[in-house]
């Protein structure tokens, strides 16, 4: 074996092949994601301490700031007189006196993990005096354990965040051995040369500094700078991984379309409005995709109503042009249905046939399933359904995506079996910060549409109290007076769906009777029949309908020009992404808008400066931003719901910049190698970040 190959198995060897690791050490470990020898070697520290500058007890001054490291002896809790409260005190001590350390206040099951008589402690704080006695308030603490070697002499010690059932002696001791074993030879990715030219430290180096520093030249920075090697290295085994299946995906060959066919002429002849700046832009990226002979995989990112539908339905036009049939599929069908009743004004205009696929079409489904089948049918709608199931297409060459960020695999799979690959035109009005989009979206190529159509009305957003319900009513009021239609939007939340659906269904006849007796109000929830649904939004857009109460069924895409007002209750409950895309149902229209907030009084101080985000802009951009701040990414985007990758080290917000910095040096990899090291490359990295995990687009 050479030596990276030695390595390489090394790494990925099982923690139970360290002595001392039976399978209750290896369970504990693997409760924090730690099961191969790699995993525990990104175990980084959050600390090392430095025995230099730790004072034993008896050099202790008071009113300085200092660290001991010291053996628990005894604790009580008891009530401090002068303080009038109730309190608890630990006393430790080291060969050369006592320490008393107490807390007044403390997080449950915190001074549990403390308390264990003779566990040996490290400890921070600023050193006080009562009653004639050395004592620290609340000082920082970290159990080190009670098998702290005395033979270890090493001057610097890691300090790994505790693990339930593993001892911070008997961590250390493990991955000690572990980069023992992995000795100098080479675990990362980047050859010499690489590494040189970025100036970066080797893999290597990085963990033993980290795990164990040398005694002359370690700083913290020294510390810091390896794990920053670290997350380099793991975000690199990431994007290398997505750019080597984007690689070889770019050499299967898709469909070169010819562009500026009749069709294409017609529909932008025909829309009657000025495109945006932003649009054409768009247009002149998938029109460069489309006549490329590999395939499109373009994601078109833009807020509500920024008109993305028509840069789809320019792209349709040219598969039409060129004799191929395209596939547009929404996450729901009322969403499909709303994309139908839009796109086939524009397509019958041109003597396209559009057809609508949904559930309940009964007899008419084989005859609808023929002219897809023959090509008669050119423009196919619907949900995912469209690609499954015994949908078969004569020619497909575009698919268009509407709010699906996740394409999988598996659908991709499916697409290529009927035809030869088709373009990918995917659309989502949940905007993510370009940086991170990198990260999520790494394989594919984005557009952003960052320009409202002209014209557009203003909405005013407010944020109320929920005892100031009254304002919201009021409001609603006003403008059914003017003839226009109202959204209340109740949260939905999974754990109470149950309760929250009464709560919705309760609230749609509270209403009706106590509120707005003169008017007619109905009901919109996800457990309806797909033809009630339909229903009830046919009703509501022609007015039928005047305040429409429902559950987030209506967050995307749902278009009703004849509503101004709407009101969303348990706003809290709501990310803020989500909030904009709520309150891009309203504004659609010729009339200026409003968008209520209602919010729990009980709400913390963080929702409230989150809700105050939306009365301030309507970029959803910014908003998106600040919901990544306040939020984190997991939370934004539904974790679940995207499969965000999961790195063991590193966070991908505020490690942002080491990501672009592996983009860029992975992009440099993967053009320069031949597909020979690129399949070796992967094998080392291994299937951490491959498509089965559930993330990369590409299949
Ligand atoms: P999105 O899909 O991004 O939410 P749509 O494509 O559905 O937005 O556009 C919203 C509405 O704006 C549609 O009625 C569309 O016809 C109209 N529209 C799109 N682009 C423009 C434009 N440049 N000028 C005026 N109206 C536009
Ligand atoms: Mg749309």
């Amino acid at each position: 074996m050479t030596e990276i190959e030695n390595s390489a198995a090394l790494l990925s060897a099982h923690v139970t092949s360290l002595k001392g690791v039976g399978p209750v050490i290896a369970g504990a470990l693997a409760k924090k994601g730690i099961e191969t020898i790699d995993d525990l070697l990104y175990y980084a520290p959050i600390r090392w301490l430095d025995r230099g500058k730790v004072k034993r007890i008896g050099e202790l001054e008071p009113g300085e700031e200092a660290s001991v490291v010291a053996r628990v002896d005894s604790y009580r809790s008891m009530f401090f007189r002068h303080a009038r409260k109730k309190g608890f005190e630990v006393i430790v001590s080291d060969d050369t006196g006592y320490l008393s350390l107490k807390w007044f206040q403390w997080t449950k099951g915190y001074l549990q993990k403390i308390c264990v008589k003779d566990s040996t402690l490290f400890l921070s704080g600023k050193v006080g005096v009562f009653n004639g006695n050395l004592q620290m308030v609340h000082p920082e603490v970290m159990v080190i354990g009670d098998d702290e070697d005395p033979g270890d002499a090493r001057k610097i010690v890691p300090l790994y965040s505790q693990i339930d059932g593993v001892k911070q002696g008997f961590l250390r001791r493990i991955i000690g051995e572990a980069i023992k074993s992995l000795g100098i030879s080479s675990a990362g990715v980047l050859s010499e040369e690489t590494q040189k030219a970025y100036g970066l430290m080797t893999l290597n180096n990085a963990m033993w500094n980290i795990h164990t520093p040398s005694v002359e030249d370690f700083s913290r920075d020294v510390g810091e700078e390896s794990i920053r090697r670290l997350i380099l290295e793991e975000y690199l085994h990431f994007q290398i991984t997505i750019m080597a299946k984007k690689k070889k995906m770019m050499k299967e060959a898709g469909i070169s379309f010819k562009t500026g066919g009749p069709m294409e002429k017609a529909f932008m002849e025909g829309i009657g409005f000025e495109l945006t700046q932003a649009q054409q832009r768009v247009i002149g990226q998938i029109r460069d995709d489309m006549s490329g002979r590999t395939p499109m995989n373009r994601l078109l990112q833009g807020d509500v109503g920024s008109g993305k539908t028509v840069c789809a339905a320019v792209a349709a036009c040219i598969a039409i042009d060129n004799g191929f049939q395209v596939a547009l599929m929404a996450p729901t069908e009322i969403l499909a249905e709303q994309h139908y009743f839009n796109v086939h004004r524009w397509f019958d205009a041109l003597g396209v046939p559009v057809v609508l696929l949904k559930g309940g079409l009964g007899s008419e489904r084989k005859g609808v399933l023929e002219k897809i089948r023959t090509g008669a049918t050119p423009v196919v709608i619907g949900t995912h359904a469209v690609i499954q199931q015994d949908v078969e297409f004569r020619k497909l060459g575009l698919v268009v995506i509407d709010e699906q960020h996740r394409f999988g695999v598996e659908q991709r799979k499916r697409l290529k079996d009927k035809s030869r690959l088709p373009d990918v035109l995917s659309m989502t009005a949940t905007p993510i910060p370009r940086t991170l989009s990198m990260v999520i979206y790494g394989d594919l190529d984005v557009s952003v549409i960052d320009e409202m159509p002209a014209g557009r009305q203003k909405i005013l957003t407010k944020v109320l109290a929920d005892n100031e319900k009254e304002k919201a009513h009021k409001a609603i009021k006003e403008e059914l007076g003017a003839g226009r239609g109202a959204f209340i939007v109740y949260p939905l939340v999974e754990e109470s769906r149950q309760k929250e659906l009464q709560d919705a269904v309760g609230m749609a006849s509270y209403l009706q009777k106590n509120v707005f007796p003169a008017h007619n109000v109905g009901l919109l929830h996800g457990k309806m029949k797909t033809q009630d649904k339909e229903d009830v939004m046919n009703r509501f857009r022609q007015g039928k309908i005047d305040v429409l109460v429902c559950t987030t069924v209506i967050e995307v895409g749902i278009d009703v020009p004849g509503a101004s007002v709407i009101v969303i209750e348990n706003a809290e409950r709501f990310g803020l992404s989500q909030l904009h895309q709520l309150r891009g149902r309203v504004g659609r229209g010729a009339h200026a808008s409003r968008c209520l907030l209602v919010a729990s009084t009980k709400r913390t101080n963080i929702a409230t400066k989150r809700l105050k985000i939306m009365e301030k802009t309507t970029d959803g951009f910014v908003i998106a931003e600040e919901d990544l701040r306040l939020r984190g990414v997991g939370d934004m985007l539904g974790v679940r719901q995207t499969g965000l990758p999961q790195f063991r080290i590193g966070d991908i917000v505020s490690d942002v910049d080491i990501m672009i910095k592996a983009r860029k040096i992975a992009e440099e990899m993967v053009a320069n190698l031949s597909g020979h090291d690129i399949e070796k490359l992967l094998e080392r990295i291994g299937d951490r970040f491959d498509d089965k995990k559930g993330f990369s687009h590409i299949a």
